[in-house]
């Protein structure tokens, strides 16, 4: 059976998710009528908090662009932060930004509206990258990988703009995983993301609080929230394109099929990510290190 042979017999079990713009019409039935914190954002805002701990992502003085896009991840992620701001220990600023992509039909008002409502500090911000790729990339090429450096060079100068010296981006613990399992099965590459990363040039940290995070429990967080979900409108990442990133959807859809047999398959190759043993791995340089120090690696 090839990938793509065993990709559909998986979209048979699992399905697909589609990403369309939705707003909730009335409430979750899983919100709860006392507006207290329930379990689940209990549960997620634990593991940012630990996220936060354990690699030092907040601190004092510290002024945080919030990257918002109107998806899950990011609703989540502006809403736990500014919890914790409230009763953080160290003092820090959250600034949520928008950047409308340029790609027609997108909701930048259905986001506005939300962050207007809810009292957060926010920009709205536009950059055309519907129109820079739509000029640099050739009929029948993928322009993810010049669509995402365009954003990230764009945020990093929004971060400048707004005086903030980190950017919050909304990976979760799922994308750290399939990141890990995509380098090993198709770069030959053990690494995922970084919970925490300075750039060179700006001097901009980069952090990731949702890493701890499950995709399940953000998805039912942000739908208890009754967030809007606005799509991008970028033909690509919208119509359901599982061309698109195949790998990405292959391995999403595979480690579903996995939990099946192993319940905790997310978890432990989580805790994997942060307990290696480079002395039982081939990397030479490593192991160069390894023979010239007297702690074992
Ligand atoms: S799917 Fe569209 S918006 Fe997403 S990275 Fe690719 S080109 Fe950019």
């Amino acid at each position: 059976m090839n990938q793509l042979e065993i990709l559909a017999e998986v979209s048979k079990i699992i399905g697909n998710e589609s990403c369309a713009t939705s707003v909730p019409s009335e409430p979750s039935p899983e919100v709860d009528p006392s507006g207290k914190p329930g379990k689940l954002e209990k549960r997620v805002i634990k593991n940012v908090a630990r996220a936060i701990s354990d690699f030092n992502l907040i601190e004092e003085g510290d002024r945080i662009l919030v990257a918002i896009s109107g998806g899950k991840d990011s609703w989540v992620m502006m809403y736990v932060l500014e919890e914790l701001r409230k009763r953080a220990p160290v003092n820090f600023e959250l600034v949520n930004v928008n950047i409308d992509q340029g790609y027609r039909g997108y909701r930048q008002d259905l986001i506005e509206d939300v962050v207007e409502e809810g009292g957060y500090s926010y920009a709205m911000e536009e950059f055309n990258i519907a129109n820079i790729v739509a000029e640099k990339v050739k009929p029948g090429d993928v322009p993810c990988s010049l669509c995402a450096r365009l954003r990230r060079g764009k945020l990093s100068g929004l971060a400048e703009k707004h005086n903030c010296n980190k950017i919050a981006l909304g990976h979760h613990m799922d994308d750290f995983i399939e990141t890990a399992l995509l380098n090993m099965f198709y770069v030959g590459k053990m690494a995922s993301m970084s919970p925490k990363l300075t750039t060179d040039v700006q001097k901009i940290t980069v952090i990731r609080p949702l890493m701890y995070c499950e995709e399940e429990d953000i998805r039912r967080l942000c739908n208890k929230k009754g967030f809007p979900i606005v799509c991008c409108q970028c033909p690509l990442a919208c119509g359901n394109n599982d061309q698109l990133d195949s790998k990405r959807v292959f391995i999403k859809r595979l480690l579903k099929v996995l939990e099946t047999k192993i319940p905790n398959i997310r978890q432990s190759l989580l805790t994997s990510l942060g307990n290696l043993k480079p002395s039982h791995l081939l990397d030479r340089n490593f192991l160069d290190q390894l023979s010239n120090s007297s702690k074992p690696l």
